[in-house]
């Protein structure tokens, strides 16, 4: 029995020993703070009637909540289509995490982990779920000793009827984040893509339809409902909509986890909420979504953050992991990085990812890029590759190509 001293919001958190594990556990808003704070009154509300599914989802449409794990499809919409089919249905929360540069995840399961379980039993709730499988990185077995023990707590005291709730853990396979692969990996299976159609809201766990959604997503559905959705919408920057929470990494002075409004620009980012570029280091590079999400130049320090604003550059936001680069990094160095670690990842099942990562890998350590040769090899990987491992890997490559010619000629 560990006891543990209550964190309050916002604060880092006092890691205490925990037998079990030995990892540190987190000191989290544990179950009777979130409770005594108001919590869990919404999944109580839909099961007694007093709130009504189809208000619920109108109010996320209306929030223009996306999915925050990366692809920013409308979460309302996704739990209408998933109500569209026929039960039995199911769930699954992806908390995998690993594409690089990407914590918010962790960040909020280790200060709050009740918000995010509140709106996982709204949504459960919404598109009737059966049960719902919660999908953890292994490496966070912090968060997974945190998790277990208030899901006793939850389990004990339920504030309304509950769904089987199941915690998983992965293995350390970044191609698991892939939300087929988490399903084959939760099914007992080697974490390898399906191919689609069928989607998973269709045919997903056990063939069931399914409702698969990222920790954040989740984690915002409470504050959406109680504040209305024109506080989530009216949030953005720049013409853009809602928040984000940025993962940032690099040489600015205050990396970490900033909640900013959607749309804020890497320069008002870093001046705003890093407290500026480290000392002696000047921009020269950043990635905006992690590995996959390509590299783009200071030049382009000016450009709305948000889905859709950097595609047109060759590169997108994602999970929204910012790692800043400067002078004293190279884009080609950050690129080969990228490369090697897609081709370490990619499951192998298809081959231009297979071969093409570990292709590229080599043909990018020569003094003096084939050009020809690495833009055909990327048109391969992207256009022919099953999954959004292989569609992606060569962004890092092609941001390089495109703007960064001076390193690599
Ligand atoms: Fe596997 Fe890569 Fe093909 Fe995805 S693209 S299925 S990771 S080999």
């Amino acid at each position: 029995h560990n006891p543990v001293p209550r964190a309050t919001p916002g604060t880092v958190a006092q890691a205490v020993a925990n037998g079990a594990t030995r990892a540190p556990l987190p000191a989290a808003i544990d179950y009777d703070a979130y409770r005594a704070g108001g919590g869990y009154r919404l999944p109580a509300q839909l099961e007694s009637g007093g709130l009504a599914v189809e208000a619920v989802i109108a109010t996320l449409e209306d929030a223009r909540l996306r999915g925050l794990g990366g692809a920013g499809f409308p979460a309302g919409r996704k739990w209408r289509i998933v109500r569209g089919y026929p039960g039995p249905r199911l769930m699954a929360v992806n908390i995998d995490e690993g594409e690089p540069g990407t914590f918010k995840d962790r960040h909020y399961l280790e200060r709050d982990p009740h918000r995010f379980l509140e709106g996982l039993l709204v949504a459960a709730r919404a598109v009737e779920a059966e049960a719902v499988y919660i999908y953890l990185r292994d490496e966070y077995a912090g968060c997974r000793a945190l998790l277990a023990r208030e899901l006793e707590r939850l389990r004990a005291d339920p504030p309304c009827p509950l769904p089987e709730l199941h915690l998983r853990r992965g293995a350390g396979a970044y191609i698991c984040g892939e939300e087929s692969a988490m399903i084959e990996s939760i099914e007992g299976r080697r974490g390898m893509p399906r191919l689609r159609p069928p989607y998973i809201a269709e045919t997903g766990l056990f063939g069931r339809p399914t409702l698969e959604h990222n920790l954040e997503t989740l984690y915002w559905v409470r504050d959406i409902l109680e504040r209305g959705a024109e506080w989530f919408a009216g949030q953005g920057r720049h013409g853009r909509s809602g928040l984000r929470s940025f993962s940032v990494s690099g040489r600015v002075r205050n990396p970490g986890v900033h909640l900013a409004p959607a749309g804020i620009t890497l320069r008002e980012l870093i001046d705003e909420h890093c407290g500026g570029m480290a000392e002696g280091h000047a921009l020269h590079a950043w990635f905006p979504g992690g590995a996959s999400g390509g590299i783009l130049p200071a030049a382009m320090a000016d450009l709305p953050l948000d889905f859709g604003t950097l595609e047109e550059h060759g590169c997108f936001i994602g999970s929204a992991a910012i790692i800043v680069l400067s002078q004293h990094d190279g884009a080609r160095a950050a690129a080969l990085n990228a490369m090697r670690f897609f081709a370490h990842e990619s499951c192998g099942k298809c081959t231009p990812c297979r071969v093409g990562t570990a292709k590229a890998a080599a043909l990018m350590e020569a003094p003096v890029w084939d050009r020809a040769l690495l833009e055909e090899l990327a048109a391969v990987m992207s256009d022919a590759s099953i999954c959004g491992l292989g569609q992606a890997a060569p962004n890092p490559l092609r941001s390089v190509l495109r703007h960064f010619p001076e390193e690599i000629e």
